[in-house]
Order: C-alpha cells, then structure tokens, then sequence
C-alpha cells in the first residue's frame, strides 16, 4: 500500500507533506517547488496553470484566473476560465492533482490516499466539498481534519495531555484562532473564532492604496483606474511587505507602469516597516479582539494557556507576533514554519491512520537572542541589548533593523554585537566588533545605518552595517558561537560564586565570620548534594541582607540553619 500524504489545501497556497523512514514529517519537494499558490488559470494558447505559473500569470490576465477559491467551497458560484465555468470542487481539484503530481515525483511511487485540513469553522457542507475535490483529483480523502489540530500534532501536542494551546492563523485570505485541548491522545477543538475576509490580501491592498494615493499626487495619474497597473502594483506590494518582516525598509519598484501621452510613468517609492505596520494596525487590533472571543467562549484566562503556536504566511510580521505577546503575556513559540505546520500535522496524522511511528517536527533554532548594543537617545546611560534575531528563531535567518549614531556630525559608529538574554548590552556575550567609518557629516536623525544579521544553517553568523544614504558597509563573521557563549557562561556563573562568597558589608562581623567559615568548608568537602545545600542558605541570607529593612528573627533562623549544616560536617 502506498504511504498517505498530509495536504493543507490553503486559500493562498497548498502544501503537501509525508512521513519519513525517520519517523519525522517533511515536506514534499519537486523541481524547487514546495508551496503550491493556490491559483489556477488558463492562457491565451488554451493552456492549463496551475500554482507557480498561474500566479505569474494572473496579474497579466486576471479575468482568466482564480485564486482564493477556498472561500467558495460548498458554495453555488462558478469560475468562468476562456468561457469555461468550472465549479470551485473543479478547481480545488485541479490544486490537490498539482500536489499529488508533486508528491509522486518526489516521492517516486503512486499517491493514492490523502489526509485534507480544512478550518475549524467550515461547515459540513464545505467539508463535503473539500472531499469531493480530492476524489476528482483521484484521491483516496481518508480524513478531513481541522487546521488547528493539525497545528498541534506536528509540534508532539499529542503525547502532553490536558495541554491547551492556542492557534493564530492568519494567512493570505483568512484569518482564525483557535482555542485546542489535547485530551486522551486526542487534539480537540474548545472554540474558534476568526474571520474569513481578513489576511495578507488586505495588507497588500492596504499598501496599493498607500502607493497609489502618493502616485496620484506626484504624477497626476490614478493608477486605481488601470486594471493592469493595480494588479502589477499588488504583487510588488506583496514583495515589499515580506521585505518589510525581515528588513527595516522596502522598496515598491514597477517600471513602465503606465503611460500618459506617450510618456511613460515609472513607480519606485520607499517604505518603512513603521509606516507598514501603521498602515495595518487597525486590522491586527481586530484579530485581538478574537484571541479575546475565543477565550471567553471557552471559559479560559491567558494564564491557563500552555503555548502559542503561529500560524499561516502573515504571522511572519514581527508585529504579529508582538502584538501577541504583549496581549497575552505569552511569547508564541519561535520554533515552528508558519507555513507548512498545518501540512506536516496532516501528515501525522495520516501516520497515525497507517499504523506508521511518529516523531514530531525538528526545526533549527538559534539558542541565544543577537543584537547589538545601543542606546535610547537621550535615554539612560547604560547601552542596551538591541536584539536583532531573538531566541528560538528558525536558520537559515536573515533579519535588518535600523540604527542611528548617538550625535549630530559623528563620523564613525561602532558596531558591537552581543549573545545572550540580558537587556543590558554589557552583561551579555560580546561576540565581535566593527567600525562603520566615514559617515556622512549631517545631523543624527539624518543618518540610517542598517545592520543585518544573516544566520546560516551551520550557525555562522555574518553581520553588515550599511549606511543608507551613501551604501558605504562594513562587515564582520562570526563563528564558534556556542562555544564562546559556554565560556562566557562559565566566567558568568564563576563570578557569581565569588560574589557569594565576597562578605564585603553583608552584616555584622558575626554573620560575616560565618559567611567565611561556610566557603571553607564548601571548597573543602565533597559531598555535592550538602555543598549545595550550603549554598542556598548563604545565597537566602544574602538576599535578606541586600533588603534595607531586613528582619532580624529571619536572618537569625537562617544564621543557624547554616551553623547546623556547617556542624554536620
Ligand atoms: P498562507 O495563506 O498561510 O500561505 O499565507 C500567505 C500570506 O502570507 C500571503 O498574504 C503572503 O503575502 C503572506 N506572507 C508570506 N510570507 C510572509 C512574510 N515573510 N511576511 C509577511 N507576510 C508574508
């Protein structure tokens, strides 16, 4: 019998995904090509596109392509195609035989049987519909299960019972959350909220109105009006706001994008992460008030959440996943793909059905936040720990942030780059250090240094300072980065040690004597378990002693908690 694959059939994009021989869940690849846009056209030769090309094609002849067509499932509507209607089963159709295709390439055997997600909310008639897609695609739908659980099952959700963990999903088209249960070896569904006209889409044209209200005002001409301009503008916007995750600015290039009296009009504007995420605030207020929805409905308070998990392309802007966190007061897990989570947890769970062994997903993750140091203008004198790619992120990363020097006519900034949690720069691990020189001589708020950090998958890190106006750069790589961070830790926890034992102005000169006689006895004896017990207590009467008002009855109860142990010995 052939293995049965795991399909999240996405408004945006599909992706398909297997279990390996080693248990764990992987994508399925062809010829470079992984996550299939769900998007179907046909050309004017009469041809059928379907996923990569089609998408290419669509801001070129709209009218003879489909795209968002989830939205339709279990609906009346029809698809006209080069006067062909096709129903949107039809079309889901032709996405899920793209992917089972894929899947037979890659794998190198028949693909017969499949798993299918869909949302938590869909009705029972857009479940039918989702199946009756498949068996058009010739394929074997042995369950139709929710987005969500999916989320849960790829991260092992189903070996932790009684966790409840909550599901952002927001993808091109559609945006839900979930609240799920994991009881018995079972993900189960408490409630879902969402709303299914919300997602990147609306980003995208967020910023095509940005773009075209500053191109009206600058050449006079409304792009809205030229169908082809706006669809060509969309996908430049597209690839401005996926920049604009990783990188502090973007830029919206579209040459010869319209023509008037035979000149033609070019469109090249820059835009800041800031001014995105200004542009959107509005729509990611409204997903909070649906994390609150779902958490009412399901009788549920932040703090009886487990883990936040992410989902979908659009969790990838940082806002996202900041706005979360402030919300909640949990930070959503790093270590999972956006995209192919919901895939993968498909394909476990069409292991499950097989009979087959599970593993759950391994992701690459950086164990320690970088940054670098800087300062609050104006602000406190310590320089903080400006992080950059924050613990837990998945490698191969690459992420930008901007920076301006400290004071008017500098001339050189120098770039000093850290390892660790601590918010204050210096008590982190100091992994390399550059100068940016020759800056140009302007005032502080004029000058923008860009610095980019780029992990790989060996966990090399190469970090470019760029000032903007002029592209002069500097970089520097580092490698070795565990093991610098092992022994920056070791000197950390050895200076710890010695400031235990460092009696300076702890007390009276009894409680410091006794302060003394407990480190010689600890460097002396061997038995750990008593030497750390020693420890604790001197670490407590420390503490007390740090309190200005300390209590005197404690510090005594504790002074001969300590004698008792130092006299066991
Ligand atoms: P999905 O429906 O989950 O495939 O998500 C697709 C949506 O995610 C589209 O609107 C994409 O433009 C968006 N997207 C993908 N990658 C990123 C990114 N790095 N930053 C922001 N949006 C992204």
């Amino acid at each position: 019998m052939s293995r049965t694959i795991g399909i999240d059939l996405g408004t945006t994009n599909s992706v398909a995904a297997v279990i390996g021989d080693n248990g764990r869940p992987y994508v399925l690849e062809y010829g470079g090509e992984r996550i299939v846009p769900s998007v179907v056209a046909v050309d004017d030769q009469g041809k059928l596109l379907v996923g990569k090309e089609a998408k290419h094609y669509l801001p070129l002849d709209p009218d003879n392509a489909v795209r968002s067509v989830k939205r339709a499932m279990g609906g009346t509507e029809s698809f006209s195609l080069r006067g062909q209607a096709y129903s949107p089963q039809q079309i889901s159709a032709l996405i899920l035989r793209k992917l089972r295709s894929l899947a037979e390439e890659a794998l190198g055997e028949p693909v017969e049987r499949a798993v299918i997600t869909v949302p938590a909310y869909f009705t029972d008639q857009q479940r039918i519909a989702t199946r009756e897609a498949g068996e058009l695609a010739g394929l074997e739908v042995v369950r139709i299960i929710n987005e969500p659980t999916a989320a849960a099952l790829a991260y092992g959700a189903d070996r932790d019972d009684g966790q409840r963990i909550l599901v952002y999903d927001l993808g091109g088209g559609t945006f839900d959350v979930s609240l799920v249960q994991v009881e018995g070896g079972l993900v189960e569904v408490l409630a879902t909220a969402g709303n299914n006209r919300l997602g990147g889409d609306d980003f995208d044209q967020r910023l095509v109105d940005y773009v075209s209200d500053r191109f009206e005002r600058e050449h006079d001409y409304n792009l809205r009006e030229n169908k082809r301009a706006i669809a060509r503008l969309t996908a430049a916007a597209e690839e401005a706001k996926i920049h604009l995750s990783d990188f502090p600015f973007a830029r919206i290039r579209a040459d010869f994008i319209a023509t008037v009296e035979e000149k033609p009009l070019h469109l090249d504007q820059e835009l800041s992460r800031a001014r995105f995420e200004e542009l959107i605030k509005d729509l990611l207020a409204d997903t909070m008030s649906c994390i609150d929805q779902v958490l009412n409905d399901a009788n549920c308070t932040p703090k009886q959440i487990d883990k936040v998990l992410l989902v979908g392309g659009s969790t990838r802007i940082p806002a996202v996943r900041e706005l979360i966190a402030d919300h909640l007061g949990i930070d959503p897990a790093g270590d999972i793909h956006p995209d192919e989570c919901v895939a993968l947890g498909a394909a476990v769970q069409a292991a499950i059905i097989d009979g087959l062994d599970v593993d759950s997903v391994l992701v690459d993750v950086t164990a320690h936040s970088l940054g670098v140091a800087a300062r609050i203008p104006g602000g406190y004198l310590e320089e903080y720990h400006s992080v950059i790619i924050p613990r837990n992120t998945v490698i191969p990363t690459v992420k930008a942030e901007v920076y301006r020097p400290s004071y008017d006519y500098q001339e050189t900034v120098q770039i000093r780059i850290y390892q660790g949690e601590n918010p204050v720069a210096s008590e982190n691990e100091l992994l390399g250090q550059f100068d940016l020189t020759d800056l140009p001589q302007r005032p502080a708020a004029e000058v923008d240094i860009v610095v980019t950090f780029s992990m790989n998958v060996d966990g090399i890190l190469q970090v470019t300072a760029e000032e903007r106006s002029t592209g002069r750069s500097a970089d520097i790589t580092v490698r070795d980065m565990r093991a610098k961070m092992s022994a920056h830790e070791k000197t950390m926890a050895e200076s710890a040690v010695n400031r235990l034992w460092d009696t300076q102005g702890a007390g009276s000169k009894s409680t410091r004597a006794l302060i003394e006689r407990a480190r010689q006895v600890v460097e002396e004896m061997e038995e750990e378990e008593i030497k750390d017990e020693i420890i604790a207590v001197v670490k407590e009467i420390k503490v007390l002693l740090s309190e200005p008002d300390y209590d005197e009855d404690e510090l005594g109860r504790l002074e001969d908690e300590l004698l008792d142990l130092l006299e066991d010995d």
